[in-house]
């Protein structure tokens, strides 16, 4: 039998009616109460849309009150919400729509060549009645899937990741036990909803009854505002929002009830971990990725200096190994825990080759030292073999970056009659720099293997709706 609690934000609202559940830019402030009490007449309506229990519903929409309520109000229906990126083209979420056998779609403004999938807009749905007959959830089945997310597509096709109530509630409780619950805590979201990393917040608040600040975007000012002024003591980030952030505080700092600065999506360079530590933001480096719905890694500042580049260890219930490889050697990263999804919807080759016995084969290619730090190289489809040897190109790209002048590097392998594979550069720059410079550079640097044949200035590298390099797209320019 599954474990069933009471629904959280019936609970939440509760244990602390009047407290503060969401804060926004504008000043407006939404208690507990009254975020239950909406997303109940959200409920209703949705009922009276005749959606049902079971439904896969698309929420197409940017960071507001209104979406959290729409996304409560799903869990409320026993609904499984389906969550859309904004960034993708409508072609894209169409074909995601159908992959995940969407019944309609929920959206903040009406989606044009959109005929396969009804939809309905959020003030569409306004006008609707509250159905009084439909019987709302008390309960919460830990077992059922609530949410899908698509994976960010950085090393293919994008998937539907299926995320139960049980993953969200140990991905908040683990997050919890490392982090502590403090009294003034007050979690900023500049990362959007539809992304695990704001869901995920979004869902922690509910669950330890602690305030939010949403905020619609990231914007480099409104986030420093919030650090500064609004007493915010948490921030998830990502590396390219820690670089705006830290070129904007300039000389001064962030107030001591500032806790933590979460670090997630993708590596950092060691440059601007040095930078963070000089200007003493807490930054807690962290591991995860959309199937271990947020972070299941996580390094303190404590030893943020003393293990630099590593993502740290695993959350209490979370355990972390190494494909068959001993200490200090790379091998692809397995993990398994209480927050990790149980697998990708209707993908059942993806599913055989990923799972085993609950553990999760990440695709990502990383070691442990000694102490159990872990250390993430890169992505295992990445991979350059070249004479034999392996060669991570975020190795090579970490070197570029060091190289005054170069503010983004991406580097892939091209085909070589002789040696099977040779890493190519590609650079964005700020000004002038002569090839020879970087050649003399990477000469000190770099294993002669592990030198780019080539180096291409361009204007700007592939990236996907997440803003990642999408490394295998840079073999079309050669
Ligand atoms: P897809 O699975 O479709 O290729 P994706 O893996 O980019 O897309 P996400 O789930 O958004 O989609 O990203 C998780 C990935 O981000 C991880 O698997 C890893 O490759 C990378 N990542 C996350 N944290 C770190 C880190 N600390 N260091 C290096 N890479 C990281
Ligand atoms: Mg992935």
């Amino acid at each position: 039998m599954s474990t069933v609690i009471p629904h959280w934000l019936d609970k939440q609202a509760d244990l602390s009616p009047n407290e503060v559940a969401v804060e926004l830019r504008d000043g407006t402030k939404v208690t507990f109460s009254s975020l239950a009490e909406n997303s109940r007449i959200k409920a209703r309506q949705l009922a009276s849309a005749n959606i049902k229990k079971g439904d896969h519903v698309a929420i197409l929409s940017g960071n507001s009150i209104e979406m959290m309520e729409m996304i409560h109000a799903c869990s409320y229906l026993g609904v499984v919400v389906v969550l859309l990126n904004k960034r993708l083209t409508a072609y894209e979420r169409k074909q995601q729509m159908l992959d995940a056998e969407v019944t309609i779609l929920i959206t903040e403004a009406e989606e044009a060549d959109l005929r396969e999938i009804k939809q309905l807009t959020f003030e569409g749905l306004e006008q609707l009645e509250a159905s009084k007959e439909v019987q709302l959830l008390e309960e919460i089945e830990l077992s059922n899937v609530f949410t899908m997310m698509y994976t960010s597509g950085t090393s293919g096709f994008p998937k539907a990741v299926q995320h139960t109530y049980e993953n969200h509630w140990w991905s908040a409780t683990s997050s919890g036990l490392n982090f502590g619950i403090h009294k003034d805590d007050k979690w900023l979201i500049p990362l959007p909803l539809f992304h695990v990393s704001g869901l995920s917040t979004m869902l922690k608040g509910i669950i330890y009854g602690m305030p939010i600040y949403l905020l619609e975007k990231f914007v480099v000012k409104d986030v420093h505002d919030a650090i500064m002024n609004k007493q915010v003591t948490m921030a998830s980030v990502v590396t390219v929002m820690l670089q705006h952030l830290i070129r904007h505080l300039g000389e001064a700092s962030y107030p001591e009830s500032f806790r933590c600065m979460l670090l997630g999506g993708g590596p950092a360079p060691e440059s601007l971990l040095l930078q963070t530590k000089e200007k003493q933001i807490p930054v807690f480096q962290s591991y995860g990725m959309t199937e271990t719905a947020s972070q299941i890694v996580t390094l303190s500042p404590g030893d943020a200096l003393r293990k630099i580049g590593s993502a740290g260890k695993p959350l209490f219930p979370a355990q972390l190994k190494i494909q068959g490889q001993g200490l200090n050697e790379a091998g692809e990263i397995l993990v398994k825990g209480p927050m990790v999804t149980h697998g990708y919807y209707n993908r059942e080759e993806a599913n055989k080759k990923s799972f085993d016995n609950g553990w999760l084969a990440t695709g990502d290619v990383g070691y442990l030292d000694e102490e159990g730090f872990l250390y993430v190289v890169d992505r295992r489809s990445d991979l350059i073999i070249s004479g034999g040897e392996n060669i991570y190109p975020s190795e090579i790209e970490n070197v570029l970056l060091q190289i005054d002048g170069i503010r983004e590097a991406g580097v892939t392998g091209r085909e070589d009659m002789e040696w099977g594979e040779v890493p190519i550069a590609f650079i964005v720059t700020d000004r002038e720099i002569e090839i020879r410079d970087i050649n003399l550079f990477l000469r000190n640097k770099l294993a002669r293997y592990k030198q780019p044949r080539e180096v291409y200035f361009v204007d700007q590298l592939p990236r996907n709706a997440a803003n990642k390099l999408v490394r295998q797209a840079l073999k079309k320019y050669l």
